[in-house]
């Protein structure tokens, strides 16, 4: 079975080095046995989104994002088309925003994708922090590094599972919710105390560079679903995370207990 994973942009949303989490997702895939085709698309390319499994939409400065936000209406529908279908997505800081739909900036609105319900608006200072998440179904907490100016607000009455004390989600599968709780660092806009979304197969973060080699259950969580949506029906084989599990508990000690 093969996995196409479709990099968007990398000339302009290539901050903090998201070509690693695309190496990532690509070796987890061929350790375990499968094939991982990687395409990078440029602002003149046309994407065929049935070809792909991933798409990776990175992180950019407000200018790069600019550029990139009028391209990213006329693939919109296609886009969108993809989301609903399953389609897997990593949308990363300014990416992620560009899911939403806008980005004010002092120098005027971005148009979001409106793949997603939220919005962001720039602030001061800058939220600049290492960053710890929890969310309960994920094995491990979720470390990393954050960086943005923008602040944003989830549309729909964010629920965190476990944060009411109660095991009982009050999500469905596909329903718009927080990638986590923060535990440490700043999140989604300082002050509601969740980080991210998931949405149907989206993973939208501001947690950038070494996002999937420092949380290889995250990786895993993007391949498990483009691989069910492929047909496969198995369980993920385990690899070696040992160092990066140990990684994971020292970041936890260092930051929050
Ligand atoms: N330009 C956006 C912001 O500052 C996103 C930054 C980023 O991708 N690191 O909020």
């Amino acid at each position: 079975m093969k996995i196409t994973i479709g990099h968007l942009y990398p000339d302009l949303l290539n901050l903090y080095g998201d070509r690693g989490n695309i190496q990532c997702m690509k070796m987890r895939l061929v350790w375990r046995g499968f094939e991982a085709e990687v395409r990078e698309f440029n602002l003149g390319d046309t994407i065929d989104f049935s070809d792909l499994d991933i798409v990776l939409l990175g992180g950019g400065s407000d200018r790069e994002q600019m550029l990139v936000c009028e391209k990213l209406q006329s693939i919109r529908e296609d886009f969108e088309d993809y989301v609903n279908d399953g389609g897997s997505v990593l949308a990363v800081c300014g990416g992620y925003q560009l899911l939403g739909h806008y980005y004010d900036t002092s120098k005027g609105r971005m148009e979001g994708l409106h793949l997603a319900d939220l919005y962001t608006e720039q602030g001061s200072p800058r939220l600049i922090s290492n960053i710890v998440l929890e969310n309960e179904d994920f094995p491990y907490p979720i470390v990393g590094f954050e960086n943005h100016g923008g602040r944003t607000y989830l549309g729909r009455n964010p629920v965190v599972s476990g944060q009411t004390g109660s095991s009982e989600k009050s999500w469905e599968p596909g329903d718009l919710r927080p990638f986590g709780k923060v535990l440490f660092g700043h999140g989604n806009n300082d002050q509601d105390g969740v980080e991210g979304i998931l949405y149907q197969n989206i993973v939208g973060t501001y947690l950038h560079g070494p996002l999937l080699p420092k949380n290889p259950h995250v990786c895993d969580y993007l391949l498990r679903n483009a691989l069910l949506r492929k047909g496969f029906s198995g369980e993920l084989e385990p690899l070696d995370d040992a160092e990066e599990i140990e990684a994971n508990t020292i970041i936890m000690r260092r930051f929050v207990k």
